[in-house]
């Protein structure tokens, strides 16, 4: 089939206004220039059903499939290693369920987090999940990224919120995992298997989600401070104090640090921890320079992520045990950084890079994996994994058997690598 046949199939199942060529321009703009083929196309069914009319003609012409929200951080990964189109969930962008008073929310896979933030804010409510660039990201890729943003330790990561969910997997079949309800899961957590996959396994379509209420007061403070060691080691001591802040973020720039909690409750309560923390830092070394910070500073702190790791030639992100994170991100600030965001009660750190030449950025990673500890997880660059035989003391998080075994998971579910062919590296 040529392109123009592909163009005309695609466009009598979604329309004409909802397939466009993947241009040269697709590819500046999404970051993928590494990646040997470029997509072919990109379409954008509006029903699940349509969405299932398009894997069926995509497997019958052998044509992989690479599912995508809002393309924000597309480029993560490996390159596809077949010829595919782009599934956009951009047209799935209905809040189909909202109850108040069982604390759940449905929406499909296209809505972005702002919208459900908007929907569900008249009912003082929230989903207990955060993520970069909310205006544009979707809840698909957040969920198919498993993005826990930074105040995972106090409301969990996308497989605690997700109570249910549906996908397109191969032959346009459909699978249905949990509800609509908190507890309702027997047998197989689908949920957990497709939270996570990267796309890999299918096309989410739709996800139940657990919601919140949102707390009375929030505040977030910040010092800032020119010591990255003082302010590494003051994120870790507070984690261990009884203090409890809903994010503990440590960002560090090339010539600067700031330490950012954030707290949550009553009135009352925001206020006391606030005072407990200050005198617990002065007594740690940590100045009196506190500052207030707006509301939407643990937003900007998450775009800055995304941000930064778009526009370095290396971006990382490590989750190592609590304790070893100070060393790790004095070590990896000593690098030629753009910037780190470090979380020190779940022990995770985001970091972007400055390199221009090849060779600067084969310099990078080696410093990197010089300084890693030894139980390192969850480790991905901008092009793979610092895994196995790049980066030995990585291994990221599993054992040999691990991996073979998600390695058949995916091919029991997806036996023609239908989805992100290639993708996940296994
Ligand atoms: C590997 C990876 C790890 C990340 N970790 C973090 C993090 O720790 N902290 C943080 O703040 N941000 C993180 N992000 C960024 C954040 O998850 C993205 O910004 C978010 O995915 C944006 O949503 P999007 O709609 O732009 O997704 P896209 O960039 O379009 O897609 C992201 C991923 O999700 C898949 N995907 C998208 N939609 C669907 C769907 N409907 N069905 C199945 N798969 C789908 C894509 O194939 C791709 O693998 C990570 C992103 C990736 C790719």
């Amino acid at each position: 089939m040529t392109s123009d046949e592909l163009f005309s199939a695609l466009s009598a199942i979604v329309g004409t206004e909802n397939v466009h060529n993947w241009t040269q321009d697709d590819t500046d703009r999404v970051g993928v220039e590494n990646w040997p083929t470029a997509p072919v196309i990109i379409v954008a069914p509006g029903i699940p059903e349509e969405a299932a009319d398009v894997v069926r003609l995509a497997e019958s012409l052998n044509t992989g499939i690479v599912p995508a929200g809002a393309l924000n951080q597309l480029y993560t990964g490996y390159a596809p290693n077949r010829p595919t189109l782009v599934l956009s969930s951009r047209r799935l962008n209905r809040i189909l369920d909202h109850q108040p008073d069982d604390l759940t929310v449905t929406c499909e896979s296209g809505v972005t987090l702002s919208q459900v933030s908007a929907a569900l804010a008249s009912s003082r409510q929230t989903l207990a999940m955060d993520g970069p660039l909310p205006e544009t990201s979707t809840l698909g890729g957040l969920v198919a990224a498993a993005t826990a943003g930074l105040r995972r330790s106090a409301y969990g990561a996308p497989r605690d919120t997700v109570i249910g969910l549906k996908a397109v997997i191969t032959g346009g079949n459909s699978v249905k995992g949990g509800g609509k309800v908190v507890k309702n899961v027997a047998g197989y957590d689908v949920c957990k298997l497709f939270t996570g996959c990267y796309g890999a396994l299918g096309f989410l379509t739709e996800i139940t989600f657990r919601v919140r209420p949102i707390p009375e007061t929030t505040r977030t403070v910040s010092w800032a401070l020119r010591d990255t060691a003082l302010a590494a080691r003051a994120a870790l001591a507070v984690h261990h104090s009884g203090i409890r802040p809903v994010v503990s973020a440590n960002l560090v720039e090339p010539d600067r640090s700031e330490l950012v909690l954030s707290f949550e409750g009553s009135e009352k309560r925001t206020a006391w921890q606030i005072e407990e923390v200050s005198s617990f830092l002065r007594k740690f070394g940590v100045d009196d320079s506190l500052q207030e910070l707006g509301s939407e500073a643990i937003t900007a702190l998450h775009d800055r992520i995304a941000i930064d790791a778009a526009r370095s030639s290396i971006a990382i992100r490590v989750s190592v045990l609590p304790t070893d994170l100070p060393e790790l991100v004095i070590a990896i600030s000593k690098l030629s950084i753009n910037s780190v965001v470090s979380d020190a009660s779940t022990g995770t750190l985001s970091a972007a890079f400055a390199a221009a030449s090849i060779s600067d950025q084969l310099d990078i990673r080696r410093n990197i994996e010089a300084v890693l500890p030894q139980e390192s997880y969850s480790i991905w660059t901008k092009t793979g994994t610092l895994s196995d035989e790049a980066c030995p003391k990585s291994a990221m998080g599993e054992d040999a058997g691990g991996r073979s075994l998600r390695r058949s998971l995916q091919q029991s579910i997806d036996p023609s690598s239908t989805f992100s062919p290639g993708r996940s590296g296994l």
